[in-house]
């Protein structure tokens, strides 16, 4: 039997049409050793490498070749038999974390089988409705590939995109054992013999890597998203190495006597994520990639590091996969409300709720408001139980629905003290980061009108500049005279107006010269407000006959400052040396003159 045959046995169709695919499986499990919590574990973990591979690859060879197990095998329940089993073991030495002691091999393996089903959790429930959403499907006669799953189209994309390596399978470390926790899991029936291709899984691989040279480049064009998300994306690679790592850590703690806390080890959508779909929440949630099945984005979820409880596979009465009211809320955070939940929810998710499953998700029965905040609640007022009874650490995040180009606007209108529009206003938008340079900037219209687009997210002050000739002061946003009592304008933001009315002109003006009286030329005089700090509120220089005019300077009270060049010593009104003794002049309605300087030798 040459391996492709052996391969091609092993890839025959099985019920498991919506999961990730052995070889991404393997890759998942490896990638979150490193993810693990505690190092004796990872240096375990991380000298049997292989076996964890090895581990994350059995549940599916457990569904071809008339075997049994596949399905059993991918569950807390049969996950809690075998580490059970570990533990109660006397020959496992002294410290159970050392990679050369006699069970570490066997740990391995049941962590790696644990990554499986977890892999397959996330995967199917958050990552393949993608292809729904998105449209994107490849079949093309591509061998075990179908459209209610992408597992072989994504191994593809592992083998020849992210360089995934050929398994090397090591013998299954005590095969007693592994029947016996299927025993003791209520899942009778399975035989030595149903093992028999596990030491040829690496055929997958050869096989994945003959079918990638021939169409991996039509499943990157037909799955473009996909194909280059299928790391980074909810339920992807790095989803769920995070995800199996923590469920390693609660195994990890049962194989010692000690299980921890069942905890939330990572959701959907991610803490502060702030690009959540406003619409298009209420809809039938399914699992896998079949056409008519998505909503992906739409979906609130959080992975539990142990399974919700679960009964025997067979002629037990079965666990709801619903949970009760109050288990999980989601609640818009600017008023308080819970909303309303979807029908069958909050429940356990992707599947039934017979097996063990370790996500759950709550669904509003209604769209959600562009560019608002909602916080969801785990076991905070009733609480969410595990297989065990025991309550799940109560866990909250919250999450933002994007907002609209609207939400990242500011808009208004600007008016004269008689209420006419003042056109060729310069409206200058500042972050609270920014210097002399706005972040934002648009000019009012004939109508007064003006429309700042484009706003990164950040809070912002407003300064109305109008046309030099209009007679007019500036002013700031809710108006102020100063950027540092300005209002204030958060983008994104719904519906930002600010409107500014302009004052009459408010002028101040003076004359400076030499030491022997002498008009001078082209000085910079800066009219310098109380809050100033590296941008005066005016800036202007001398004409030819030494004189200077600042008009619309907003009310307040200023320190002047002369300076010959650049860089050069300030002189201050009144001759003094530095704006602490400088004299305040107060700048109001009627103009201010007479604010001169002579610079001394
Ligand atoms: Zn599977």
């Amino acid at each position: 039997m040459t391996a492709v045959i052996v391969g091609a046995s092993l890839l025959a169709p099985t019920p498991a049409a919506e999961a990730a695919g052995v070889t991404t499986h393997g890759w998942m499990a490896v990638e979150a050793i490193d993810l693990v919590d505690d190092p004796g574990l990872m240096a375990l973990l991380r000298a049997h490498e292989e076996q964890v591979r090895a581990g994350a690859m059995f549940p599916d060879v457990g569904y071809v070749n008339g075997n049994t197990y596949g399905e059993e095998a991918h569950w807390q329940r049969f996950v809690d038999a075998y580490v059970d089993l570990i533990a109660a073991r006397t020959d496992c030495g002294p410290d159970l974390a050392d990679p050369a002691a006699p069970c570490a091999d066997m740990i391995a393996h049941a962590f790696g089988v644990a990554g499986h089903g977890m892999g397959d959790e996330v995967w199917d429930w958050l990552f393949e409705p993608n292809g729904p959403d998105l449209d994107e499907y490849y079949v093309n006669g591509l061998p075990t590939a179908n459209e209610g799953g992408a597992e072989t189209q994504m191994d593809l994309v592992a083998v020849g995109v992210h360089g995934v390596p050929r398994p090397a399978i090591p013998a299954l470390p005590d095969i007693p054992t592994l029947l016996q926790a299927f025993e003791d899991a209520g899942f009778g029936g399975v035989t030595e013999s149903q093992f028999a291709l596990v030491p040829h899984a690496a055929a997958v691989w050869d096989l994945e890597t003959q079918w990638a040279a021939e169409h991996l480049a039509g499943v990157q064009a037909a799955m473009p998203w996909m194909s280059a998300n299928m790391v980074t994306a909810p339920g992807g690679v790095d989803f769920a190495a995070q995800a199996i790592a923590g469920y390693w850590g609660s195994m990890w703690g049962r194989l010692q006597g000690d299980q921890p806390p069942t905890e939330v080890s990572i959701t959907y959508p991610a803490p502060g994520q702030d690009d959540i779909p406003a619409t298009g929440w209420v809809r039938s949630y399914q699992p896998g990639s079949s056409r008519g099945r998505g909503g992906a984005r739409t979906r609130i979820t959080a992975v539990l590091t142990h399974a919700r409880p679960y009964a025997p596979p067979t002629g037990g009465p079965g666990v709801p996969a619903e949970m009760a009211p109050g288990t999980m809320t989601v609640t818009d955070v600017a008023s308080g409300a819970a909303l309303p939940v979807l029908a069958g929810f909050p429940r356990s998710v992707p599947y039934g709720g017979d097996a063990g499953q370790h996500l759950i998700d709550v669904q509003p029965a209604q769209d959600l408001s562009p560019c608002s905040w909602y916080e969801v609640a785990v076991g905070v007022t009733t609480p969410v139980t595990d297989a065990r009874g025991e309550p799940v650490t109560p866990h909250t995040w919250r999450f933002r629905t994007a907002c609209g180009a609207e939400a990242h606007t500011i808009t208004g209108t600007v008016t004269d003290p008689a209420d006419q529009p003042v056109a060729a206003t310069q409206v200058l938008a500042y972050r609270t980061t920014d210097g002399f340079i706005p972040t934002g900037q648009a000019e009012a219209g004939p109508d007064g009108r003006y429309e700042i687009t484009g706003l990164p997210e950040g809070t912002y002050r407003l300064a109305f500049l109008p046309p030099a000739d209009a007679g007019l002061g500036m002013v700031w946003s809710g108006q102020s005279p100063g950027r540092g009592e300005a209002e204030p304008h958060v983008v994104p933001g719904a519906g930002l107006v600010a409107d500014a009315q302009l004052a009459a002109s408010r002028e101040l003006s003076g004359r400076v010269t030499a030491a022997d009286g002498a008009p001078l030329a082209g000085i910079a005089v800066y009219a310098v407000a109380a809050t100033d700090t590296w941008v005066p509120t005016g800036v202007t220089a001398t004409s030819a006959d030494g004189t200077y005019r600042f008009q619309g300077l907003p009310v307040g009270v200023y320190r002047v400052a002369f300076q010959v060049t650049p860089g050069s010593p300030l002189g201050w009104y009144h001759q003094a040396a530095t704006r602490q003794t400088a004299t305040p002049v107060p700048v109001g309605a009627t103009p201010v003159e007479g604010i001169d300087h002579q610079f001394t030798p």
